[in-house]
């Protein structure tokens, strides 16, 4: 008889990092998907979660309102605060205030709940610059629940929990696509990762839409996302058009 896979908590954006690490951890896993409406201006990865959950094998979906936060976040970071104009290329008002330390914490509550011994997210080796996508710091936090929980644990009452990512494993952005398209296809495509929040499309501009459509082209798979802004890769990153506001 099969050996019953494990359970993943899997902190799912509706963007395309997540929506790959299902395919990377599906093997393995169980998947039971988190969802963060956190006051983004995006809304639309929310609905692309929603419309993706099933396609990706999720066997629970859970979307959480945390919308408060935006107001603490104030005018900390471009992603919530609309007034603020989006960068595209990297630039520290692009990183939320340990973001993921809020998604994770939350998801690792879930898992200790349902018995779950892993906890993922979409982190891979290109979100460097994002402090909080960094194996030291997921590594870190780790510890830090599961001391939190240490009691429950030694007593059998809790499972111990491991935080995974791409970055962790040591994989691209580009490898992640690779395995999104081999396990769900085209279904990829309507992963969200613009910032932006005024248009049904993707901007093709802005630092998430620039790397999507690098990854893709690094992947050698043909990109058939439709960008509002479908100019030469090359040239936006020589010469990048500054995005408007939404
Ligand atoms: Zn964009």
């Amino acid at each position: 008889m099969a050996r019953a896979k494990r359970k993943a908590v899997v902190v799912f954006s509706g963007g395309l990092d997540s929506v790959c690490l299902c395919a990377h951890l599906a093997p393995s896993h169980s998947l039971y998907g988190i969802t963060f409406s956190y006051g983004q201006r995006a809304a639309q990865e929310v609905r692309a979660a929603k419309r993706l959950a099933r396609k990706v094998g999720l066997v629970e979906h859970r979307t959480v309102d945390i919308g408060f936060m935006r107001s603490l976040y104030a005018k900390t970071n471009v992603l919530t605060d609309p007034k603020k104009r989006l960068p595209s290329a990297f630039d520290y008002s692009i990183v939320v205030p340990v973001r993921n330390a809020v998604f994770l914490s939350i998801a690792s509550a879930w898992a200790y709940t349902i018995g779950a011994q892993t906890v993922a997210y979409g982190a891979h080796t290109g979100d460097e610059p994002y402090p909080d996508c960094r194996p030291a710091f997921s590594q870190a936090l780790e510890a830090a629940l599961n001391l939190g929980e240490s009691d429950g644990i030694r007593s059998h009452k809790r499972r111990a929990i491991t935080i995974l990512s791409p970055a962790k494993d040591g994989l691209s952005k580009a490898d992640m696509i690779k395995k999104g398209y081999r396990a769900f296809g085209d279904a990829i495509f309507s992963a969200w990762s613009c910032y932006s929040s005024s248009t049904r499309l993707h901007c093709g501009a802005c630092e998430s839409c620039l790397n999507r459509r690098a990854a893709f082209a690094k992947s050698k798979i043909q990109d058939k996302t439709k960008y509002r802004e479908p100019a030469p890769l090359r040239k936006m990153y020589t010469c990048p058009i500054p995005v408007g506001l939404d």
